[in-house]
């Protein structure tokens, strides 16, 4: 099937202006000024969508995609994400991962997800390991897995700066990095650590030190909710002078935060005239979103969804940040990061993952793979077991 989309306004993320868009098997195959003559015997879909917007799906890169949490007892587990949690939030990639619990939750079961929603037309992959070293793995190494399984491309969430990390050593850290650097440049892949951010007052001590200490990439090094405390922001911003790419988490809006929300954390790094390809968001989605006190202690718990991209994709146009730099940060910018190559743009010989624009900034239409999951705010494709 031809998909002729035409009147675009398309933003790549850099605004094109005015275009007509060919799709065919899942990839972008044209984008013209002119209204490209098909032969009518082709079964052609054409969706006229009069100036509308069009910009590439976000990249969720980082969300529980078999659920989280789990950190106030087992009925605190969150349990997994489906299909159409992703796509009515502009979600068309995600990259799933452990956290806390990579102990009941296994790279095996995070693997199978990821095949799920393959199956069901987003693009997925994911992270071995999860917050603690040594790292949980399905053939018994971090480089193995990123070597020898696809979807794999890096390790994470590991925690640092956090009462429920396992505390690892500088080295311990070192030798992590090393062998996701490797099985990167083995395979192609990113070949990252990305790294769980706790409020702990050490920061992003241990990522400096690294980097001080060894030949390793700054790029290998991946933080992120690097948006939860003030100071910890403040560190994170001159990382990236580093050469580190720092993550956002879109937290939903809390008035007694200690933090940033996304969208104030990127007017801010924006302000300060950091590198604006050095700067990603992510939802977060899947985990859970607890409260603690001093000594340790649950006092609070929600859970975090991948619907916040959506959200956070407002605010930032909302507050005037401009859609050429509000876009990078949830399209291009994650997919040069990732080495995803045919992601985060629309071009020619690009997967077709677009999103249709509503006049406030909301998804009207989805496409994944070529395919409409949602038109015109109405959901067209869920999961098997969704409602
Ligand atoms: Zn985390």
């Amino acid at each position: 099937m031809l998909e002729l989309i035409t009147n675009a306004d398309v933003y790549a993320p850099r605004s094109l202006g005015i275009k007509n868009l060919v799709v065919c098997a899942g990839k972008i195959v044209e984008i013209c000024d002119y209204v490209p003559l098909l032969d009518d015997r082709l079964d052609i879909v054409h969706t006229d969508l009069d100036g509308a917007r069009v910009v590439p799906g976000f990249i969720d890169a980082h969300a529980h995609i078999i659920g989280g949490g789990g950190e106030a007892g087992p009925s605190t587990r969150v349990p997994p994400l489906h299909l159409s949690q992703f796509t009515t939030a502009g979600v068309t990639s995600v990259v799933g991962l452990l956290g806390t619990d990579d102990l009941t939750r296994t790279p095996q079961s995070l693997l199978t997800q990821v095949m799920g929603l393959r199956e069901e037309g987003l693009s997925a992959w994911c992270y071995t390991g999860g917050y603690h070293v040594p790292a949980t793995t399905l053939t018994h190494s971090v480089r193995s897995d990123i070597v020898n399984l696809e979807p794999v491309i890096g390790v994470g969430e590991v925690a640092i700066s956090d009462h429920r990390s396992s505390q690892p050593t500088t080295d311990e850290i070192l030798r992590l990095v090393s062998e996701a650097h490797v099985a990167g440049l083995m395979t192609g892949k990113a070949g990252l650590v990305h790294f769980h951010l706790g409020d702990g007052e050490r920061g992003l001590a241990m990522i400096r030190d690294c980097l001080d200490q060894s030949e390793l990439p700054a790029r290998s090094f991946n933080p992120t909710h690097v948006n939860r405390n003030k100071p910890l922001f403040e560190e994170a911003c001159e990382l990236t002078k580093r050469g580190c790419t720092i993550d956002l988490t879109a937290f939903p809006s809390d008035e007694d935060a200690l933090g940033w929300s996304a969208e104030q954390a990127v007017e801010r790094y924006f302000d300060q005239g950091f590198d604006p390809e050095k700067l990603t968001i992510s939802s977060d989605g899947g985990g859970c979103l607890p409260a603690f006190n001093a000594q340790g202690e649950l006092t609070k718990m929600g859970f975090a969804k991948s619907s916040a991209m959506a959200v956070t994709f407002k605010a930032m146009l909302g507050m005037g940040i401009p859609m050429e730099k509000a876009l990078p940060l949830m399209t291009s910018n994650v997919a040069k990061l990732l080495k995803f190559h045919a992601k985060g743009r629309l071009a020619v010989g690009f997967d077709a993952d677009l999103l249709v624009l509503d006049d406030v900034h909301g998804m009207s239409s989805v496409m994944a793979n070529g395919i409409w999951h949602v038109r015109q705010g109405q959901t067209l494709i869920r999961g098997l077991f969704e409602d």
